[in-house]
């Protein structure tokens, strides 16, 4: 059977079809470039691995209090040498991004200490952690205070701002690499390293955190490359590489990452304890595909913004720009929209596919939203994983896919609904 007569099984008309090819074609010399950034990675993953000697002996499971767990040691030093960081914690423990992050912001700051976040608004779910929302447990309730410098229109960074808004008091700079749900653009590394210099060169003392979720292994250096003090992010994102069943790791320096150590687990414990359950294997291996995974995710997010791009919607990033993270939003204007493209997400999907998403409340939010995965582990979104807020601009965010035959798939298969819905027209040709 021809690939078209394959697609045309799988539900996807031949001017889509074609629609997407001609596409790819022109994306070439994109995919070239995230291919070689991709065989870069998996050698700095691999360089990491066979200096730290990893061996079948590591992937034993632990119980109980965890002593001598080495495998967990052994992974800690592989994501401390690939990220070329003093010190790393990577557990099971840690439940998700959100809470790696929290270990890091309470585990380094003091009561009487101040958060200084200087790329604008953090991740929605921290404004718990910090109390910008009052919430039981917040960094607010023990005392740690809160400034934050918003980039300047163009999405630079406000030095002039930052310099006013540091004191005695600023403990810890908090910078968010991707946009998250904002409509920002996603900061580069080099950026990153930029401001932490200028922060630095203000007072050296001052600990420089960086949210990488989204963001590891799309460039070929990471924010521990540019002098961030801590880096934390997700495993059912990019560093897991879709095996990693769930997790959260912290880079950095030494002290910082000891800190969070005795957060996580307790003061005189540290990373001593914390039995890994037979999940080690996984770890290891998912780390390992990571560069690769993230690859075929980043061909899926360009190949949507040039898909949508074409037909006339809006796309950030646009087609063309350079991608420091994985998150593609497409803004469709009206509900259904963001809908039709959910349902093709979904429908694309090799777990629940025949599931049908709709709009509804959500905690947190104050609009319905809708939301799109059919993966193997619960809200991984370095799986293909679509969601938005059903309210102006109607823009969904789009993320992931564990291959790029699958991202691709899923994209076309969104097209394919939205046309069908008379939401999207293909180009004439097709
Ligand atoms: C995903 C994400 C987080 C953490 O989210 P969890 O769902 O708790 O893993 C934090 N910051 C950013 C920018 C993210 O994308």
């Amino acid at each position: 059977m021809k690939l078209k007569n394959m697609y045309e099984c799988m539900g996807i008309s031949s001017g889509v079809f074609a629609y997407g090819q001609k596409t790819e074609e022109e994306l070439e010399e994109r995919f070239t470039e995230i291919d070689e950034t991709a065989e870069y990675n998996q050698l700095k993953v691999l360089h990491a691995m066979q200096k730290c000697r990893v061996s079948d002996i590591h992937f034993a499971s632990t119980s109980g209090y965890g002593y001598n767990d080495l495998g967990r040691d052994t992974l800690e030093e592989v994501y401390a040498e690939t990220f070329h960081a003093q010190a790393a914690l990577v557990r099971p423990q840690i439940t998700c991004g959100t809470h790696a992050l929290a270990i890091a912001l309470s585990a380094n700051l003091r009561p009487g200490d101040e958060l200084l976040a200087v790329s604008g608004k953090p991740y929605d779910t921290l404004e718990e952690v910090i109390g910008i929302r009052p919430s039981r447990g917040s960094l607010a309730e023990y005392g740690v205070t809160y400034r934050q410098v918003d980039l300047l229109p163009d999405d630079r960074f406000n030095l002039a701002g930052v310099r006013e808004a540091m004191n005695e008091r600023t403990k810890l700079i908090h910078i968010q690499r991707s946009k998250g749900y904002q409509t920002r653009r996603t900061l580069s590394v080099a950026e990153i390293g930029e401001i932490i210099a200028y922060v630095k060169s203000i007072n050296p003392e001052v600990i420089c955190m960086v949210d990488n979720c989204y963001g590891e292994f799309v460039e070929r250096t990471e924010p521990t490359d540019v002098g961030a003090d801590l880096c934390v992010g997700s495993l059912i994102k990019n560093p897991g590489g879709g095996l990693a069943p769930t997790g959260g790791y912290i880079v950095g320096k030494e002290a910082c990452v000891e800190n969070c150590a005795c957060r996580l687990t307790s003061p005189g414990l540290g990373k001593e304890v914390g039995a890994t359950m037979g999940v080690m294997q996984s770890f290891y291996q998912g780390f390992f595909l990571a560069p690769t995974v993230t690859a075929g995710a980043l061909k899926g997010a360009v190949f949507a913004a040039n898909i949508y791009e074409r037909l006339g919607f809006d796309v950030l990033p646009d087609g063309k720009e350079s991608r420091h993270d994985i998150i593609q939003a497409i803004t469709f204007g009206k509900p259904e929209g963001v809908i039709e493209f959910c349902k093709g997400i979904q429908a694309a999907a090799p777990v629940d596919s025949f599931a049908e998403p709709s709009p509804a409340p959500m905690p947190g939010y104050d609009s319905d939203v809708i939301m799109a995965a059919g993966a193997f582990v619960q809200g991984s979104s370095i799986e293909l994983s679509a969601d938005g807020p059903i309210k102006p601009p109607f823009a969904v965010y789009f993320q992931g896919g564990l291959t790029w035959e699958h991202a691709k798939f899923g994209i076309l298969m969104s097209l394919q609904k939205l046309v069908d819905a008379q939401i999207a027209k293909l180009p004439s040709g097709f």
